[in-house]
């Protein structure tokens, strides 16, 4: 049984809870160790996207930041928390972020000065936007969009999990068909872009997570779907369990229906936590 979560939010960010709260909920789950993977998500014209008057009424909105300097100054506090804390607990607490990746110089630039400062003990790859026609879209613009435009962004969508896997910037891919969500990207139509972006995950050696979080009663299944599971499992790609726990009860949801569906799946490479923080993430 996978011992460690490493996909977890908090308060200050879009979580319910604080950090001691989801410890205990870990440590009563039977957790060893608990990663906080809190969003990093920059992006000069963020504050401009449709979704974020939505954050601002939801009370979420410090989960964007439009420069490196502001997410520094957040992720500055909430590491010396976290790294606090650790020397207090009696479960193992890692430092984490879950990152969006955007796929230009500058970001990159300010994303490794970043982590160079933040020193995280390991960093999870995703894609909650995509930057179409001088606008950040994020899943829920993309469906509401005509068809052919919402082709053209969703295959943006996979170009950028690619590159994100190739950058060797994270230690395993968050949610890769994220935009599942809304119910697009479906059909078979998407095995090739899928199928992309799993040779890139693959050829760079990044572990990729199932997501527990999309089991619902009408939905039944984690990202990702079992057609991206089985190509996945035919790449060897090395997989963990995780359950973007929003909230302390949301700790450990659903992993044993998650690691039956992994076996059923075809899948038998779950990376260990070692292996995992091992990883050479790249740093220049
Ligand atoms: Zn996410
Ligand atoms: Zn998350």
């Amino acid at each position: 049984m996978q011992k460690f979560t490493l996909h977890t939010h908090t308060i200050g960010f879009d979580g319910k809870n604080t950090v001691l709260e989801m410890v205990s909920s870990a440590r009563a789950a039977g957790f060893d160790t608990l990663g906080v993977s809190n969003h990093f998500i920059v992006h000069p014209k963020i504050k401009e996207s449709r979704m974020y008057p939505y954050a601002v009424r939801g009370g979420y909105s410090a989960i964007y930041s439009d420069s490196f300097d502001e997410v520094m100054d957040k992720f500055r506090a909430h590491y010396t928390e976290l790294r606090q804390l650790q020397s207090e607990s009696n479960i193992r607490i890692l430092c984490g972020a879950e990152v969006d990746f955007f796929p230009t110089r500058a970001w990159r630039d300010g994303f490794l000065h970043a982590v160079d400062e933040l020193s995280p003990d390991y960093l999870i790859g995703s894609a909650h936007f995509v930057y179409y026609d001088g606008n950040l879209c994020n899943v829920h613009d993309i469906a509401n969009v005509d068809a052919d435009v919402r082709d053209e962004i969703l295959g943006i969508y996979w170009d950028n999990v690619a590159a994100a896997a190739t950058s060797g910037l994270f230690n395993f891919m968050a949610h890769i068909d994220l935009p599942k969500k809304v119910g697009i990207g479906r059909t078979d139509k998407w095995c090739a872009a899928e199928n992309r972006a799993l040779d890139a995950i693959a050829d760079s050696g990044t572990a990729m997570e199932i997501n527990t979080g999309l089991y619902r009663p009408e939905i039944y299944e984690p990202y990702p779907s079992a057609r991206i599971l089985h190509a996945a499992a035919a790449r060897n790609i090395p997989v963990l369990l995780s359950d973007d726990a929003h909230a302390a009860n949301q700790i450990g949801r659903h992993f044993d229906d998650a690691r039956q569906f992994a076996h059923d799946c075809g899948v038998n490479n779950f990376i260990t936590l070692q292996n995992l923080l091992d990883f050479p993430r790249k740093s220049r």
